[in-house]
């Protein structure tokens, strides 16, 4: 109704251009809001007063292009920062998945791929009979099963970080070997890149790991309400934080993260947007909110494993199924995925104004769909995760 009101509102011709932007930040709907700036740029006659609300419109269709997730995802322009230019175009092939990436050899302890990768297999689980992965179709909420997982949720195991330095090794090399075993217990990742930057298999790709039990994640025509049962988990060894706030990766991790990265994606065909980080995607069913495990909030350093920066994509948790977050995940995350979390805010404020209802109300009917989805397919193992 309130949109109504508004669009019927003219300017007066004596009104200049900043009081016409004023006005149009009073609009909460930015479709609206949009139109209203291109009708009175029209009516007004005087030339610098239409050039200023020209510009006006071209700020106010950025932040909605912002809020509809629309911004296209910025090209990856660098490797691991060690290659020169010519090096980098080689490695991505049209359509944005990285070019093809092959086994060499396989022997019982570890396996070559062409990229240089080698996967370690001392701690690999046996084979059992593969299991589908699923994702929903956000029109009709069927399921969409097929062989090949949708995409790749990197963690970090949360264990010890020792200084890294050659007089460590003994003890690194221990510390790597108790968070295998532990991961291997546990069915807790598909992979885990040790501190020296190896890759060790776990749990085989045909077969669910326990890594993102109560997540949600979405492309364009599709959503994901488990992900154990449909993205691949990347475990890096180390704590999420360390003291001073940062992730204690070692390059030889972001390395071999990167080609770990590339091979997964070449032979699945894993899309940019559906690589993401357990914080992104983690949610709280108890109290519907975002976040709940927090392992890369912040610091997932995209660029050099070759990705977009998918922090600046909106959660879909709070845009299709209406969580929130408190302040203490806006603490933990940093500040690349606040954008993500105002541009959510953003959609679904949007979204009610579309439709023509409350904010509350438009969240409510969210939730309820979140929670009947959520009961028709939990199982006894949905919740498991690890780290
Ligand atoms: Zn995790």
């Amino acid at each position: 109704m309130r949109e109504l009101e508004e669009s019927r509102w003219r300017p007066p011709r004596r009104f200049t251009a900043a009081i016409v932007d004023w006005r149009a930040e009073q609009i909460v709907e930015p479709v609206a809001r949009l139109r209203f700036l291109r009708r009175s740029a029209a009516y007004l006659s005087d030339q610098p007063v239409r050039r200023a609300l020209r510009s006006a419109q071209v700020r106010h269709f950025s932040a909605l292009v912002l809020a509809l997730g629309l911004l296209p995802i910025p090209t990856v322009s660098d490797g691991a920062g060690l290659k020169p230019t010519a090096i980098r175009r080689q490695t991505t092939a049209p359509g944005g998945l990285p070019q093809k990436v092959w086994q060499v050899e396989s022997t019982e302890a570890q396996e070559l791929y062409s990229n240089g990768l080698r996967i370690e297999k001392r701690y690999q689980l046996p084979r059992n009979e593969p299991v589908p992965f699923v994702r929903y179709r956000v029109a009709t909420e069927e399921t969409e099963p097929r062989s090949t997982p949708y995409g790749i949720v990197f963690h970090t195991t949360e264990s010890h970080a020792l200084p890294f330095e050659e007089t460590q090794n003994g003890a690194l090399r221990r510390i790597g070997a108790g968070v295998l075993q532990y991961v291997r217990q546990i069915r807790a990742y598909h992979f885990v890149i040790d501190r020296f930057g190896r890759v060790w298999r776990v749990v085989p790709e045909s077969e669910p790991a326990h890594h993102a039990g109560n997540s949600v994640w979405a492309e364009e025509q599709h959503f994901y309400l488990n992900l154990n049962a449909s993205f691949l988990g990347v475990s890096f060894e180390g704590p999420s934080r360390d003291e001073t706030g940062q992730t204690p990766v070692t390059a030889a991790q972001i390395h071999s993260g990167r080609l770990l990265t590339d091979l997964l994606r070449s032979r699945y065909q894993i899309a940019a947007r559906n690589c993401v980080t357990h914080a992104q995607v983690s949610v709280n069913p108890e109290n519907m909110g975002i976040g709940y495990h927090t392992d890369w909030a912040a610091n997932f350093p995209f660029e050099q494993i070759g990705l977009p920066d998918n922090y600046q994509l909106p959660p879909p948790a709070m845009t299709l199924f209406g969580f929130g977050y408190d302040t203490s995940f806006r603490e933990a995350t940093g500040e690349r995925l606040w954008r993500g979390l105002d541009a959510a805010d953003l959609e679904v404020q949007s979204a009610a104004v579309a439709h023509k209802t409350s904010l509350q109300a438009w969240r409510r009917g969210l939730v309820e769909r979140y929670r009947r989805l959520y009961n028709a397919v939990k199982q006894p193992d949905f919740s498991q995760e690890g780290n």
